[in-house]
């Protein structure tokens, strides 16, 4: 038989599509697995470890008995988006049409992924902060656009913006400014001045600004939150993402909205009705009624947040590790140089079984190879119980001291 010519080797991009080469298992997974494994205390998740409120709990088994279960509209229940329109006129002052203006969608990751799908064509440019949230790559990757990331400076135990080094980073090809505020996973809140230094970036080379709001009810501090949106002119141009997730401590739910203006709102819509059409009709009612009336519940976590950061921010610098401020949202920034460590990552890897605990390199939210501001940061999250907080703090005291 005539040999056969050799299969050429097999291409990576048989398997998989160029735009997902880089999706990886994330070092979340990695963490979760150590932690079982050595039964650590996992301060690597973000994932919230605090009781929701019993009466949103109960709004939602209510809702399923009562038959709430089919699809809602693709823009989400009416009675959510007054709710959501509502609630941001009373806390900002900022009108929403609820019908318009608004679009709820499968938590705020869908309401991210789907305006870069929207509003980015393949090759544009997005611009964020270094370090970011993970899945922002991804959504720029799947939209065929590039992720722009421009490291935040540090300046004693903070972080800021750099407005020099994000507006050289614009270039012809830049289509939108996507920020998060209160920030994952610094724990920074940009303050008013760095939000106009980038509404003035965003005026001056036409973006449009999608700003991931999450944490907007956990600024500590006295602090309050400040949206891009409120900058004047940014309104126009900025679609502001939340998520009932993170500000009722549901967030398996998977519930989160969109806000701006309709060209904007009505782009995301166009693409999420492809994704998932809708989700999630009785837990939209349940956050429906409890958006109403959400302040005294809100004021309540974030006090018990700021309570935890303030605990784990001690136990760290107890432990010898230099941390920067949490000014908003569950993470703090710690400086493992103090346990003898110069990268972030094999101190995380060690970490559970020296102390029985995790925590995230910074490295895995760096995008920018040229930031020098990550390798040597973990990220611990503070959003569980005190009495975790505290047993993982006094874990890691006395374990890297000579
Ligand atoms: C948790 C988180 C999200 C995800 O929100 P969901 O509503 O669960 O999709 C988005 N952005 C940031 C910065 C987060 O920390």
């Amino acid at each position: 038989m005539p040999s056969a010519q050799p299969l050429p080797p097999t291409r990576p991009r048989l398997l998989r599509a160029d735009r997902i080469q880089n999706f990886r298992p994330s070092v979340f997974t990695e963490t979760r697995e150590l932690a079982e494994r050595y039964g650590a205390i996992d301060l690597g998740q973000g994932a919230p470890g605090l009781s929701a409120p019993r009466v949103l709990l109960d709004d939602a088994m209510a809702a399923i008995a009562e038959g709430h279960n089919q699809y809602p509209p693709a823009a989400g229940l009416a009675e959510l988006r007054r709710a959501i329109a509502n609630s941001r006129l009373r806390r900002f002052g900022i009108h929403y049409d609820a019908d318009r203006e608004v679009v709820v969608t499968a938590g705020a990751t869908e309401a991210v992924t789907a305006a870069l799908l929207a509003l980015c064509n393949p090759g544009d440019e997005v611009l964020t902060l270094d370090p970011c949230y993970d899945a922002y790559e991804a959504a720029a990757s799947l939209a065929g656009a590039r992720l722009v990331a421009v490291p935040l400076a540090t300046e004693g135990d903070r972080f800021c913006l750099d407005e020099a080094a994000l507006r050289a980073a614009v270039t012809p090809r830049t289509r939108l400014l996507l920020l998060n505020s209160p920030h994952n996973p610094t724990g920074k809140v940009f303050t008013a001045a760095e939000l106009a230094a980038m509404a003035r970036v965003c005026l001056d080379h036409e973006l449009t600004a999608v700003t991931d709001e999450v944490y907007e009810h956990l600024v500590y501090d006295g602090a309050g939150h400040h949206s891009l949106a409120s900058v004047p002119g940014m309104r126009e141009r900025t679609l502001v993402v939340s998520s009932a997730g993170k500000t009722f401590n549901v967030t398996g739910w998977k519930v989160g909205w969109a806000c701006g203006p309709g060209r904007l709102v009505e782009a995301v819509l166009s693409v999420k009705q492809f994704l998932t059409f809708a989700s999630g009709t009785p837990f939209q009612l349940a956050v429906a009624r409890m958006l109403g009336d959400e302040e005294a519940w809100t004021a309540a976590l974030r006090g018990t947040l700021q309570r935890h950061r303030d605990l784990l921010r001690t136990g760290l610098e107890q432990a010898g590790l230099r941390t920067y401020r949490g000014e908003g949202g569950y993470f703090l920034q710690a400086d493992v140089r103090g346990a003898g460590y110069l990268d972030g990552t094999r101190f995380c890897r060690d970490l559970p079984a020296r102390a029985g605990v995790t925590a995230i390199p910074c490295s895995a939210f760096r995008h920018n190879p040229q930031n020098p501001h990550t390798d040597h940061l973990v990220r611990f999250s503070f959003c569980k119980p005190a009495d975790v907080v505290r047993e993982a703090t006094s874990r890691l005291t006395g374990k890297w001291q000579a």
